[in-house]
């Protein structure tokens, strides 16, 4: 067992499944929106080309957004299976008890903050996880 607590865990559990709902909503409204857009410009509603780049450069930015938001998702997913699987709580690399602190500021945190500081010294970035 991880030192969290029943209500703890379930407490988490809440807050990954609240915040996996809100992804979800934003990335299909962002979706529907980047969707919008190509649709406009393929209709040739956008006529000059400010007005174009504009449109664009405004789609680059939701489509940057919402690789952010797929990618939390992704990090709310796997903490959830974590959650199922009964791993969660235990950092990835050396199976200590991550601090229920840390799990209560980041509910998605897959190490302890040693690991994660080694980790982020070796990839770089808060957000990056191994691709294997
Ligand atoms: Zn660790």
């Amino acid at each position: 067992m991880t030192d969290l607590t029943p209500s703890e865990l379930g407490n988490l559990t809440d807050k990954l499944t609240q915040r996996r709902g809100e992804l979800v909503a934003m990335i299909r409204a962002g979706a529907a929106d980047a969707g919008h857009d190509n649709l406009r410009r393929m209709s040739g509603e956008v006529g000059d080309p400010g007005d174009e780049s504009s449109a664009l450069q405004q789609t680059d930015l939701n489509l940057a957004e919402m690789e952010g938001e797929v990618r939390e998702l992704r990090a709310v997913d796997r903490a959830l299976e974590r959650v199922r699987d009964g791993s969660y709580g235990y950092c990835a690399e050396c199976g200590c008890n991550i601090p229920t602190a840390r799990l209560a500021a980041y509910p998605t945190a897959e190490r302890c903050t040693q690991c994660q500081t080694r980790h982020e010294r070796v990839y770089g970035g808060r957000d990056v996880t191994p691709s294997i």
